[in-house]
């Protein structure tokens, strides 16, 4: 059945760089965040978990512990801190590793945290060396080093820094150094999501955006949305967008289908640029092995883009391995583009 209601909805996300970019609204994602951990659809364990440590916490009258949520980008690690924030019944503040340029930067965020804050640092292995430096005595001693005077009178000075949680997001745990990923006591890793999940959080966003969509309209966009709840969300708009272009008003699976074709989204959900990318590996390595370098630069994308955007889908799915030479297209690769095998 085709549901329809409307929410206009109006807090928007910063965000940086996002090589996915036409498939990103950035602008909207707020209003169809979750408000509450039970609107958060999957990741079941992940929540489980956050919600105990919470509830332990509160019960100590403590802040969490800091928190390292990992997983590619889209998967929900902003709205996850958002609502530990909410649970905990403190303040949310947002930054992220590329923002924060130098320790003046660091301090004035740290300084302005109330006990018990949320202090959210997307892409956090982004953050200049020197400052994840800086970060460990704030979170171990709630102490913010600093140099006084200069010179012959130059000496160190320990600033309170409330004592607050720290939750941290990175694409991947290996990116950090070690001293800074040791100091979270929390690790979580979020997964990619099933078609039916995402087809749920597709019904869910249909009804807030005003969007009549079907359960198989629904699912067929789950299906083809890479495991991730924002191209999923994305990719709705997309197909709405289609949808009224065409006269047909409801989204059901088979409008979903030819508005994913139209979109050059194929039925596995890979984009043209996965296909670009398979096909690299295929035609002009022999199918590998080949370094992630070799593939970036024939690309033209930043090798951090192909590692952390394109390529984790394409080795969970099997479609890529990784060995120590370098990637290799595997048979999967070679039968989904309809290429033969090379002995
Ligand atoms: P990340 O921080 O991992 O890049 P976000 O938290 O910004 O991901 O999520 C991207 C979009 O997907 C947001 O609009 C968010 O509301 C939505 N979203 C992510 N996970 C879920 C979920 N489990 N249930 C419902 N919506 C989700």
């Amino acid at each position: 059945m085709a549901r329809k209601a409307h929410n206009p909805g109006n807090s928007g996300k910063t965000q940086t760089s996002e090589p996915i970019a036409s498939l990103k609204e950035p602008s909207l994602e707020g209003s169809l965040r979750p408000e509450d951990f039970e609107q958060f659809i999957g990741q079941r364990r992940v929540v489980e978990s956050l919600k105990t440590f919470i509830e332990a916490a509160k019960k100590r009258n403590e802040p969490l512990d800091h928190v390292l949520l990992y997983g590619p980008p889209g998967l929900g690690k902003t709205t996850l801190a958002s609502l530990v924030a909410k649970h905990m019944g403190v303040g949310f503040h947002r930054t992220s590793g590329p923002a924060i340029r130098h320790k003046g930067a660091l301090a004035s965020m740290l300084t302005r945290l109330a006990p018990g804050d949320v202090l959210f640092i997307d892409e956090i292995h982004r953050l200049p060396k020197d400052l994840q430096e800086e970060l460990y005595p704030a979170m171990e001693d709630f102490r913010l080093d600093v140099v006084v005077g200069e010179g012959s009178r130059a000496r160190a000075m320990g600033i309170p820094v409330a004592r607050f949680t720290l939750i941290g997001a990175t694409t991947r745990t290996g990116l950090l150094s070690k001293p800074l990923r040791d100091r979270f006591l929390i690790v979580q890793r979020l997964h990619y999501y099933e078609p039916a999940e995402l087809a749920d959080i597709v019904m869910n966003s249909g009804i807030r955006l005003g969007i009549e969509i079907t359960r198989d309209g629904a699912l067929e966009i789950g299906r083809r949305s890479r495991g991730t709840p924002r191209i999923a969300i994305a990719l709705l708009r997309r197909v709405r967008d289609v949808a009224q272009v065409t006269g047909t008003p409801v989204v059901d699976g088979r409008v979903a289908s030819q508005a994913l074709n139209r979109l050059d989204i194929d039925g596995e959900g890979l984009t043209r640029m996965d296909r670009m990318l398979l096909r690299t590996v295929i035609e002009q390595f022999a199918g590998g092995p080949v370094g992630i370098e070799a593939i970036a630069s024939l690309l033209g994308e930043e090798r951090d883009t192909i590692e952390n955007e394109y390529e984790p889908f394409l080795l969970q799915q099997g479609y890529l391995s990784r060995t120590r030479r370098g990637r290799i297209a595997t048979s999967k690769a070679y039968q989904h583009l309809g290429l033969e095998p090379q002995d």
